[in-house]
């Protein structure tokens, strides 16, 4: 059986917050889920997995999300992967700091609303 699923990274430091948007983005198809917990830990995993869609959250230890999308951007040749920054709620100025700094959407946290974790993935890989 040849696989189709796409493949979803999120990075998140927060452990509740990470289940939680996993938990709803396995409610929304049959993703292929890799997790990490800081930037460098993202950097890795883009490498070794080739996400076709990125959460990331700006605040992290170790490397944080804003450093972390720079260094994706400069890396990139040819495709552009989608970037989605996780934002504190009430943050604006993050929502559109993110976007001036690569990334290609944003979603408040805590990620209470499926509906819109839904949109953000449609977005950038089509129906689900
Ligand atoms: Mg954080």
């Amino acid at each position: 059986m040849t696989t189709t699923r796409k493949r979803i990274l999120v990075v998140e430091d927060n452990e509740d917050n990470r289940r939680i948007l996993v938990f709803r983005l396995r409610r929304i198809g049959d993703f292929e889920i890799v997790e990490a917990t800081n930037g460098a830990e993202a950097l890795a995993s883009i490498e070794a997995h080739r996400p076709d869609l990125v959460f990331m959250d700006l605040k992290m230890p170790v490397m944080d999300g804003w450093e972390t999308t720079r260094r994706i951007r400069a890396r990139e040749t040819g495709s552009r992967i989608p970037i989605v920054a996780i934002t504190a709620q009430a943050m604006a100025d993050d929502e559109r700091q993110a976007i001036e700094n690569g990334c290609d959407d944003y979603l408040a946290k805590p990620v209470v609303d499926a509906s819109l974790v839904r949109a953000k993935v449609e977005r950038f890989l089509g129906p689900t």
